[in-house]
């Protein structure tokens, strides 16, 4: 397939369907194989990297089953008639100095193309899919019938200049695009669409502002294309990839901007902190000093809830720093102003663990109409799915007639006949798990004005992801942990040393001698379907059995290990009513041992525990280890954590085991964590279609960039917040949004 312009030279535009620019039948291929539709699409389909021009592809490095394309020299060529199957088979064995790659054709003829265009010196590009086939001599790796496309070599390099014909600047620059290709359109077929089109299109005006273009030193989008395309030298090319980055991150943040500024600008009630109120009371019986970051980011919040426009706040820290203290106070603030608070909890557990936790520490404040209740008392209720109707009708009631200030509850809270009387803040806890839709289902919840919102991080998150993820919300961080916390010892577990293994079982069981308690996790619960998948078993290395399950752990623990000890089991599979009671029972130390699932995995707060044992360690994400990490050493009891695994010595499972051993700050691990997974979902869970228009832009390594450009788009915002004197960067934006919109419903 070639590009030729069925329309001959006609300017194309970006908006322009690819099938009036390339023909339908490319533009086929274009839309099933890599989903560009538009010349725009293909302008924005970049590089995957560029191979030098007399520079071979490094073989080691090809992976079996991949669709490639090398730039390799060809050694031999070998030619024979096979009598099997009458036809002819030739074998080219290409190389790039060091391996080799073999790459057959199967023809009806003897000497037909590729051996007349492949003679041995000639260097060309090759694509196809790699295949690995074993002989005595050790691995071989094989294109069958790949693709390919002579390339000259320069002699000559670097002569440059005006004038030069088209053959000769092709021969002289140095750099040939590499594309994410597809079956059919090989990476020089698309170089050759692109070229066609970067010959023909009109862009129009740069939408970026002449001011942004100046202060930053950027080349022209129109040169970018150019630069990223074609680049003659990495000089070019390093230009335009910052230009091109840079309105990644500045579209990005722009719509984030006008997002905040939107949401900061509507109407809410003002719940100024009151002089002598619950609020008071209970900071006058607070049997600790609050910390100095849960102080100030305490005034943040107080200032913020006594505006008239909704506060939008993110609330980071590190496991155990104190979070769910800070909303509880806030949540005071509220009451006190006559209005009430919602707490929703990503999980069934932890929505039971916050309103065990929130009466306890309200104690008599929390317990209005019953005997004992302090003066100005105020309700405290619990909504979840799958609670008794009984339960559920006198807590739906409590919301309703706003007798409960704090209604606590999972997803259930956000449904349509769940009312309350007078919803002043709704506190997100444990964000992940919770859409932006979900937030503004409960936003919703509230007549004539918005509530304010506060939004909890589990584990912290790089300040990129939250500029990125969360970049709709204000940012507070506690960065300390409340004095007197006791250490938390970490230890790998190894296969190579079964004595650690047997030495654990021990350490528990003194723990337990000692009134102390130990929570043991594993991946699975052992029953077939609807597991708790909340694992990653991602860099999976062959064959591997199933994980340990709860289920199956358990006769061994009991009759074995732990003999004697009294085992607790808790999973996502048990009625809500059990969870509960066997919460409550390891809560009271009735339990030593409490064998789960990842539920215990965030929130949960049993200062007695002391050790936490993670089974198959290797099953879990860093954050997640970090997090499960986080229930121990809560109490000023120094804390164990020890990560069983049999993933072997120098794998990449086990460094990742043991950076986690290495260290308890979660800023750090959260980086790591961020390393490890693709940028795409770290991106991609929070917010539908965020992911799709960052392609140059990493959060990782662009902080910079994207620091810069959160700061240029809040300038461009206030002065201009409708973006009437950039009408380029209006219509960037509105198709950003629509391609946004157009994936999430896709999802939904
Ligand atoms: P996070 O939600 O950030 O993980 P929590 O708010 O649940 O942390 O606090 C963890 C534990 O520390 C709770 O038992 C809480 O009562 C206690 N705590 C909170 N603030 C302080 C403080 N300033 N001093 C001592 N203990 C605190
Ligand atoms: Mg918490």
């Amino acid at each position: 397939m070639v590009c030729n312009s069925p329309v001959g030279s006609t300017v194309a535009k970006l908006d322009e369907p690819l099938r009036k620019a390339l023909g339908d039948r490319t533009a086929k291929v274009m839309a099933e194989g890599l989903d560009l539709h538009t010349v725009g699409d293909l302008l924005c389909h970049y590089p995957r990297r560029y191979a030098e021009r007399g520079e071979l592809t490094d073989l080691s490095g090809l992976v079996e089953g991949e669709h490639v394309t090398v730039m390799a020299e060809v050694l031999k060529v070998q030619g024979r008639t096979i009598t099997k199957r009458p036809g002819y088979l030739l074998e080219v064995t290409v190389t790039d100095g060091r391996g080799e790659l073999m790459l057959t054709f199967f023809g009806k003829k003897a000497s037909y193309k590729p051996e007349k265009e492949l003679p041995p010196g000639t260097r060309a590009l090759f694509a196809g899919k790699v295949t690995f086939f074993r002989t005595r001599q050790g691995v071989k790796k094989q294109l069958t019938h790949p693709d390919y496309r002579p390339v000259a070599v320069s002699a000559v390099s670097g002569a440059s200049g005006s004038g030069m014909s088209e053959a000769a600047r092709e021969f002289v620059e140095e750099l040939i695009p590499v594309y994410p290709a597809t079956k059919g359109l090989e990476s020089w077929k698309i170089t050759d669409c692109v070229k066609m089109i970067l010959d023909t299109v009109d862009i129009g005006t740069d939408p970026m502002p002449e001011p942004i273009l100046r202060d930053h030193g950027f080349i022209r989008l129109r040169e970018a294309y150019d630069g990223i395309h074609r680049p003659k030298d990495f000089a070019e090319l390093s230009r335009a990839r910052k230009r091109l980055k840079w309105d990644e991150a500045f579209l990005l943040q722009l719509a984030l901007a006008r997002r905040r500024r939107a949401a900061g600008a509507l109407p809410a009630k003002a719940r100024p902190r009151a002089e002598d109120g619950l609020l008071r009371e209970f900071d006058r019986r607070l049997p600790f000093t609050l910390t100095e970051g849960q102080l100030s980011v305490g005034e943040e919040i107080a200032a913020e809830l006594a505006r008239e426009h909704p506060m939008h706040r993110l609330l980071q820290g590190d496991v155990g720093s104190g979070k769910t203290m800070c909303a509880l106070r806030a949540m005071l603030q509220v009451v006190d102003s006559g209005g009430q608070a919602a707490l929703l909890a990503p999980t069934e557990v932890l929505a039971q663990q916050h309103y065990r936790s929130i009466t306890g520490m309200l104690g008599p404040l929390g317990q209005a109409g019953q005997l004992g209740g302090a003066d100005r008392a105020t309700r405290v209720a619990l909504l979840t799915g799958s609670q008794g109707a009984k339960a559920r009708r006198a807590a739906l009631l409590d919301a309703a007639s706003g007798a409960a200030g704090i209604v606590v509850g999972t997803h259930a809270l956000l449904q349509e006949h769940v009312q309350f009387a007078d919803l002043g803040l709704v506190v997100v806890d444990e964000q992940h798990r919770f859409g932006v839709e979900q937030r503004d289902a409960l936003r919703e919840k509230v007549a004539g004005g918005r509530p304010h919102v506060l939004v909890m991080t589990a584990t912290p998150i790089p300040r990129t992801v939250a500029m990125t993820v969360f970049g709709d919300l204000d940012t507070s961080v506690l960065n300390q942990l409340p004095a007197g916390r006791a250490e938390i010892k970490t230890h790998v577990v190894p296969p190579e040393k079964p004595g650690f293994l047997h030495r654990a079982w021990e350490r528990i069981r003194e723990e337990a001698a000692q009134g102390r308690q130990t929570y043991i996790v594993c991946p699975r619960i052992g029953e077939q379907e609807g597991d708790e998948g909340d694992v990653e078993p991602k860099d999976d290395e062959g064959e591997r059995r199933p994980p340990l399950a709860v289920l199956d752990l358990l006769p061994s623990l009991a009759e074995e290990h732990l003999s004697g000890l009294r085992i607790g089991v808790l999973h996502g599979k048990l009625h809500p009513d059990e969870k509960d009671a066997v919460m409550r029972r390891f809560a009271a130390g009735e339990l030593d041992v409490l064998l789960a699932t990842t539920v215990i995995e965030v929130g949960v707060d049993v200062p007695n525990a002391t050790v936490m044992m993670i089974m198959d360690a290797d099953r879990f994400g860093v954050s997640q280890l970090h997090q499960l990490r986080g229930r121990v050493g809560r109490g000023n009891l120094p804390g164990l954590c020890l990560l069983v695994t049999e993933a072997p010595e120098g794998t990449k499972i086990r460094e990742r085991l043991a950076a986690v051993a290495s260290t308890t700050d979660g800023f750090e691990l959260s980086r790591l964590d961020l390393e490890q997974r693709r940028e795409g979902d770290v991106l991609g869970v929070a917010q539908a279609g965020r992911a799709s228009s960052l392609k140059l832009l990493t959060l990782l390594r662009d902080e910079d960039v994207i620091l810069r450009a959160r700061q240029a788009a809040a300038a461009v915002v206030a002065a201009d917040p409708d973006l009437t004197h950039s009408p380029g960067l209006a219509a960037e934006l509105a198709a950003l949004l629509d391609d946004e919109r157009a994936e999430y419903l896709e999802k939904a």
